[in-house]
């Protein structure tokens, strides 16, 4: 494999490892982060998902009123080409009609001549030419009984609007019951038959079975509680799926949604039904140039039924997923949390010395090389004070080693109590031995410190009988350099120490001090560190 290649997989890993560690870093040092962010996380899902759900709602009745536009669309369409065949009929039978030859031919010849087959589709319930007085003068099919019976058509609307109105024009009829055809339900087409002079002369007839437009209706499902109907512009029913309570040829113009039908040429909106109380999704056209309205209206309910179910499935799953989610996340947080207690005690512990709680040598160490280095680079002061209890030794054979622990103790209080800075150190270097690191702080101002904590103790006046000064005393070393130049934090220590050693054998319970300047640092003697009985500062 190319080189190249390797090491950008090398960076990648390198990459992704720091990230890792840094998100390991920051639910450490935050643990509820992990609580918090699942808990986001799980909302944030539950969120999307009731958007997709709610989503996937509104596209499932977007659907439904889609289709039910298509269907509304092939009904008028069907109704419209079916009224537009008839009409050509009507026509050509107006035609035939005004023609005075029609009425000479011997009756078989004229009957061809004035009903067309499409006259005789299944759906029409008879085509007929009827005179100015409302008799049947002409039937496509044989009514000589009942021309003989001399029926009468001359109250029926279209009869009237012909009579009166020469521009009327194609006509559709109220539904009536035939009275040729046993009160079959029609509505008739109908056109003005003119005599020469223009008066009125008849109107031809084309009787339209409400059968047909049930038919239509028939062949479509729109799910249980889904209606679908067909009116008429000025309410009548001329059709409806299921059957309607007021039936075939009843008015419906009562009703709050036929007001929104006659109001618009087509459209589509979300009502309940005023019949039966169930919202539906009412889409609606008016067929071209008739007074005939098609309406498809799927239930609200049966059009969501599958969404529904899918949507109940998906929201337990969001549910009980989401929650797990939450519930392990807070749980982990609460772990994290323990665990970043419980690190930084132990943390906590190994930096302190548990009889006085002040910081221990290896914190001191580590933060004698960092303030050294730093002095460096700022060429600031840097002091250390070392700090060593008088005849110790002598304190606990004379009152006991958990006496000396108390003494320690108070004697660590006093030297913690003696330093202001946030930036100074306290520390228990060992035994009955203490060290003070002042930052920033000359050799006078370190002098001033050590001699008050010095006075302080001697003044506390605990009894330490057999000795000159009858109670506890420290003694003091204090090395200082402003700038540190050479050596290092650990021989400033020696410095201090080795001043310490001065005063112990200058008589004890004093301070000595000296400005280190770094290089004429001398060892300690063998017999001098012997004689403290102690490990000497390590270099
Ligand atoms: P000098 O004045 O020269 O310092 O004499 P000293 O007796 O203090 O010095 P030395 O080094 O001979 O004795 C130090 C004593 O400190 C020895 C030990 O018993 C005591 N010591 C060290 N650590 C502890 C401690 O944690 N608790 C107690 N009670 N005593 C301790
Ligand atoms: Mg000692
Ligand atoms: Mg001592």
């Amino acid at each position: 494999m190319p080189k190249r290649v390797l090491s950008l997989r090398l960076l990648v890993r390198r990459w992704a490892m720091v990230r890792a560690r840094a998100a390991t870093r920051l639910i450490g040092n935050y643990p509820f982060f992990a609580g918090l962010s699942g808990t986001l996380v799980a909302t944030v899902m539950a969120i999307l998902t009731y958007a997709a759900l709610y989503e996937g709602r509104a596209e499932e009745l977007r659907h439904a009123a889609e289709n039910s536009h298509n269907l509304v669309q092939l009904i008028s369409n069907d109704i419209a080409r079916n009224v537009e065949i008839y009409d050509l009929s009507l026509q050509a039978v107006v035609t035939a009609a005004q023609q005075p030859q029609t009425w000479l031919m011997p009756e078989a010849l004229r009957q061809r001549v004035l009903f067309d087959r499409a006259t005789a589709a299944s759906n029409l319930g008879g085509a007929y030419v009827v005179d100015a007085t409302g008799h049947v003068k002409a039937s496509q099919r044989a009514v000589a009984e009942a021309v003989a019976a001399g029926v009468s058509f001359a109250d029926r609307d279209y009869f009237v609007a012909h009579q009166s109105d020469p521009r009327a024009g194609l006509f559709f009829s109220k539904p009536y019951r035939s009275r040729l055809r046993g009160g079959v339900l029609t509505i008739g087409l109908t056109r003005r038959i003119d005599a020469p002079d223009g008066a009125f002369a008849g109107v031809a007839l084309l009787g339209v079975r409400l059968d047909y437009f049930q038919q239509l209706l028939e062949r479509v499902d729109l799910g249980q509680r889904g209606h679908l109907f067909i009116l008429m512009r000025d309410g009548t029913l001329l059709a409806s799926k299921p059957p309607s309570q007021r039936g075939a040829g009843a008015s419906y113009a009562d009703l709050p949604n036929f007001a929104v039908f006659s109001r618009r040429d087509a459209g589509t909106y979300t009502a309940h039904s005023a019949l039966d109380g169930v919202m539906r999704i009412y889409t609606f056209a008016h067929v071209g140039n008739t007074p005939v309205i098609v309406v498809a209206a799927p239930a609200v309910a049966d059009v969501l039924a599958s969404w529904r179910r899918r949507s109940y499935i998906a929201l337990v799953m969001t549910t009980v997923f989401g929650g797990a989610w939450v519930v392990v996340s807070w749980v982990l947080a609460f772990a994290l949390r323990d665990k970043v207690v419980a690190e930084g005690e132990l943390l906590r512990l190994a930096v302190t010395d548990p009889l006085t709680g002040l910081a221990n040598r290896r914190a001191f160490d580590r933060r004698l090389a960092e303030e050294w280095q730093h002095a460096v680079r700022e060429r600031t002061p840097l002091s250390v004070l070392f700090f060593d209890i008088d005849h110790f030794k002598l304190f606990n054979d004379t009152y006991g080693h958990a006496a000396g622990d108390e003494v320690l103790a108070f004697v660590a209080g006093r030297i913690a109590a003696g330093s202001r800075r946030a930036t100074d150190l306290v520390a228990r270097f060992g035994g009955e031995e203490f060290v003070v690191l002042l930052p920033g702080t000359t050799l006078d101002a370190a002098t001033r410190m050590a001699e008050k904590i010095r006075r302080r103790i001697e003044s506390d006046n605990l009894t330490l009988s057999g000795t000159h000064h009858g109670c506890v005393t420290v003694s003091a070393g204090c090395a200082s350099c402003d700038p540190p130049a050479g050596g290092s934090g650990a021989k400033l220590l020696i410095a201090a120490d080795r001043l310490l050693y001065e005063a112990k054998e200058a008589g004890r319970n004093q301070v000595r001090s000296q400005q280190w300047t770094g290089d004429g640092t001398p060892p300690l003697v063998g017999s001098e560190a012997g004689t403290r009985g102690r490990d000497a500062p390590a270099t």
